[in-house]
């Protein structure tokens, strides 16, 4: 039996200006897509052959061009066209891609993709815990895999679960899987959890257990639970519960349905899971921290889909006396510019490992400054070591992400969440959603001048402001950018002045 296996995953943040085009993704074909998906090892130990269409993988970005979303999927069903014998798909996307001009890229990738393969082989999806599942996507596959921590460190896991529940349709157990035809159950949570929402705390560690026990039913084919993507702005960004049944769908239904209600009814019991600092707090905060400080700018996280051009905390540790290591600006023509007052180069690192740019390290007194060529975040001490750097040299080292990625944790001897402004800010009453429907709750974090300890606190949720006939309060006329709360003028790029007297190595 013949599986067609593919990838295409860019989480957008609708309101990052960062677009992503074809340039920004990195693309695979042939053998070297088939081995970049954990997937094709457990289909070809099962015996199926496995096909390779494209993996085309981008970072988080803004909207992916209709352009290149085009170009993308016509190589896909190009690809598909040559194998009209295939008997299933699995498909590795992110669930949170969003196309200028279509809505859901996960929903247009599987609908053009059935225009090729047509609609009597399964398909089934392995997602990110951040996806917003549109109405139209769940009817069109026959099973949906979703990690199950955040941060997430159960990739391969996943795609486990996505390709055993596609090798158990092909190959029905019976009684089971045979021969009603597989009917999904989904369910929405209309809540805005961002970085708030990790699989450690409640009601997360809830849900995924009730998941988890649903998927152990025989007559499940996948059961799934998402936090969805919350700087989004379409009618299906939302958390969802997601369970397909072979049989027995009334009874599943129910038990789904269960699930559902009680994310719903503890959806208020989320805190914040991560202790915040505000900007103008964040100097104080870590002198007394174990050094080195990992300060998450999460207002500019790159991972959250921002452009990455925000040098907020360059200003606010500047003249600190804290030895500073920031990562990283993004300016294509940064290597150009700051030539001459380097203190280092390297290269950068995209989001996947893969060897993406350039890099030049400029120093401002206390703060040595990472300007790469392309967006990135240092995830991993790959990041640094690309660019000559180690993070033990410093006292604060400040990343473009929101919670720390699992890489990144390692390198640190303590964490701060710092709250910063930007299009991937955790305070979303700064930004002006326009589509959403219903009533959504949301988690706002708090900050205080001076945390005694950092520790997590307990925050009330918010109902938020979603009447689409009633305007977002902090909606203006003006741009989103002048919208945001004070720092927001750093939000502009600084012109820096070369300096003659700083040294090069
Ligand atoms: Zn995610």
């Amino acid at each position: 039996m013949k599986i067609l296996v593919g990838a295409f995953q860019c989480e957008s943040n609708t309101f990052s200006a960062a677009k992503a085009g074809k340039e920004n993704f990195y693309i695979l074909h042939g053998e070297e897509a088939k081995q970049k998906l954990f997937a094709s090892h457990l289909f070809e130990e099962a015996g199926f052959e496995v096909v390779p269409l494209v993996y085309a993988v981008s970072l988080p970005s803004g909207m992916v061009t209709r352009e290149c979303f085009d170009e993308v999927l016509a190589d896909f069903r190009a690809e598909a066209a040559k194998h009209p014998d295939a008997d299933g798909v699995y498909l590795y996307l992110h669930g949170a891609m969003y196309v200028e001009g279509l809505g859901s890229g996960e929903e247009w990738t599987v609908k053009e993709l059935r225009k090729t393969v047509g609609d009597a082989i399964p398909i089934t999806l392995a997602l990110d815990f951040h996806g917003n599942l549109s109405d139209g996507l769940v009817p069109l596959v026959q099973g949906i895999a979703g990690y199950r921590t955040a941060p997430h460190t159960d990739y391969d896991d996943t795609e486990r679960r996505a390709a055993e529940a596609l090798m158990r349709i092909l190959n029905p157990e019976p009684e089971t899987l045979n021969p009603e035809p597989i009917r999904p159950h989904f369910f929405r949570i209309r809540v805005q959890f961002a970085d708030a929402a990790q699989t450690s705390i409640e009601p997360y560690v809830s849900v995924l257990r009730m998941i988890r026990e649903l998927d152990a039913d025989p007559r499940v084919v996948t059961a799934s639970v998402f936090n969805g993507q919350p700087w989004v702005d379409a009618p299906f960004m939302s958390a969802s519960i997601v369970v397909y049944s072979a049989s027995g769908h009334d009874e599943i239904h129910a038990k789904a349905k269960a699930v559902a209600d009680y994310f719903d009814a503890h959806k208020t019991d989320l805190t914040f899971g991560v202790p915040a600092v505000a900007p103008e707090d964040v100097a104080e905060a870590v002198r007394t921290m174990a050094k080195p400080v990992f300060v998450s700018d999460s207002g500019d996280n790159t991972t959250a889909g921002a452009a990455g051009e925000s040098d907020c905390l360059v200003n606010v540790f500047r003249g600190t006396g804290l030895k500073t290591l920031f990562t990283s600006l993004y300016d294509q023509d940064a290597v150009a510019k700051y030539a001459g007052s380097a203190v280092g180069r390297g290269r950068i690192l995209g989001f996947v490992g893969e060897d993406a740019g350039e890099g030049i390290v400029v120093r401002e007194g206390n703060v040595d400054i990472v300007y790469s060529t392309v967006r990135t975040s240092f995830t991993m001490k790959e990041h640094f070591v690309a660019m000559g750097l180690n993070p033990a040299d410093y006292d604060v080292v400040v990343v473009k992400q929101g919670y720390l990625w699992p890489g990144a944790a390692s390198l640190a001897a303590s964490q701060v969440f710092c709250m910063t402004p930007g299009t991937a800010t955790n305070d979303f009453s700064t930004l002006p959603f326009k589509h959403l429907e219903g009533d959504y709750y949301y988690v706002k974090p708090t900050t205080t001048p001076n945390p005694p300890s950092l520790k997590l606190r307990r925050i009330n949720p918010q109902p938020l402001i979603p009447n689409p006939q009633q305007p977002c309060p902090t909606t203006t006329k003006k741009s989103p950018t002048s919208a945001l709360p004070p720092f927001r003028q750093s939000l502009k790029r600084r012109t820096l002045t070369p300096r003659s007297s700083i040294s090069t190595s």
